[in-house]
């Protein structure tokens, strides 16, 4: 059997995390019994929302996968949503989310009313949303925020209503957020944390999902820590996050994701953008700073085109991108991320003028330590025109 969904329709940014919130503990508890089959999830990617195919009897057994894997979780789930880098939300919010995670009925129900699109309006969910609803919290909809309301109409004075969804959606959101998004910490002037999240039009399936899950749960933690800790070349400064345009950290994290991930999503029919949203100030109110969307699915190709040539993956030359980023080098960084995905030789050649410089300036340096860094660095500097060559040539 064949069950049909539609995203609700918040908007890109939130579907999206529903989304994830919908599938992701659906691979992983039947991933626990074997493999998942790539048909078991059919997603198609509308731009604003998503179309699902989920191969279960009906809406009470997705639900009762969903409850089961919530159950799970429970105490991983609340620990990271209220502290860490997705330390949103309160105690009393996330029990909330728990509770009608594993409301067995109510969530049933909630998923038999995503069975037509249009879920949001239908029940008088948005903006200025009936009285009854929750207030959708800004990490899960950065566009609820005072931000966007500043950037279009300047002068305006009218205080904004605020975005209110029921409770089923705010927790899938929730749930994608933590299951799906991929979060990084930096410390400048204030703290900056910025969170991306993989968003897709054309269709996809379970292969998908279950890969994404896989490399969030074994490979990210490593890159977190490795983002969180490249120096600054200013004082005080820490973190790729907080010395990274967002455009240029959202590409950089993708050129991490893991060869099979990369493979995944080069086959798929469907085009992929990266959401990203870069929040300043306290944790638990947030402001947001910043919101794009990125295509990213030349990058994609790009990297595909290399692992399929059997390059190692790209995530080994980090001490090479964390000299660069160290040294101020951000356009060579950037220039090489491009080269990677249209193969530019003006790209490779700012990237390879950035390398340079940056190299004899850490040739100078005397301390062992960083004698050790520039060693690194060097040897992936020759990885890298490996690259160059190997997709030039193809
Ligand atoms: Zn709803």
């Amino acid at each position: 059997m064949t069950v049909e969904l539609y995203t609700p329709g918040h908007g890109l940014y939130t579907d999206t995390l529903i989304l994830y919130g919908l599938t992701l503990p659906l691979c992983e508890v039947l991933g626990k019994k074997g493999e998942v089959p790539a048909e078991l999830i059919r997603a198609e990617g509308t731009g604003s929302f998503y179309r699902l195919e989920v191969q279960v009897d009906d809406h009470g057994e997705l639900a009762s996968l969903i409850t089961d894997y919530v159950t799970n979780e429970r105490d991983v789930i609340k620990d990271a949503l209220t502290r860490g880098p997705l330390g949103f939300f309160a105690d009393g919010d996330v029990n909330i989310f728990l509770q009608a995670l594993t409301d067995l009925r109510g969530l049933t129900d909630y998923l038999s009313s995503l069975s037509e699109p249009g879920h949001a309006e239908r029940a008088g969910e948005g903006r200025g949303g009936a009285g009854k609803w929750k207030t959708m919290k800004l990490p899960l909809m950065p566009m609820a925020g005072k931000y966007l309301h500043r950037d279009l109409t300047e002068t305006s004075r009218y205080p904004q209503a605020q975005y209110k969804a029921c409770g089923y959606c705010c927790a899938l959101a929730a749930l994608g957020l933590f299951k799906a998004s991929f979060p990084a910490i930096g410390r400048g002037r204030e703290w900056n944390r910025v969170i991306i999240v993989p968003a897709f039009e054309g269709l996809v399936d379970a292969s998908y999902f279950d890969t994404l899950d896989m490399f969030h749960i074994r490979d990210w933690e490593e890159f977190y820590r490795k983002l969180r800790a490249v120096g600054g070349a200013r004082r005080g400064v820490t973190g790729a996050a907080a010395q990274l345009p967002l455009r240029v950290f959202m590409k950089l994290v993708v050129s991490l994701f893991s060869p099979s991930l990369v493979r995944a999503m080069a086959m798929a029919r469907a085009r992929w953008r990266m959401l990203g949203t870069n929040f300043a100030g306290r944790p638990k109110a947030p402001q947001v700073r910043g919101y794009q969307e990125l295509e990213v699915t030349a990058l994609i190709y790009g990297l595909d085109a290399l692992y399929r040539q059997g390059f190692m993956a790209f995530s080994e030359l980090f001490p090479l991108i964390r000299a660069l980023i160290e040294a101020g080098e951000v356009d060579a960084l950037e220039s090489f991320l491009d080269f990677v995905a249209n193969r530019s030789l003006r790209d490779l050649y700012l990237f390879a003028r950035g390398t340079f410089s940056t190299l004899e300036r850490m040739k100078a340096e005397r301390e062992p330590e960083k004698r050790k860094l520039w060693g690194e660095a060097v040897r992936k500097a020759r990885e890298c025109q490996e690259v160059a060559g190997l997709l030039l040539t193809t």
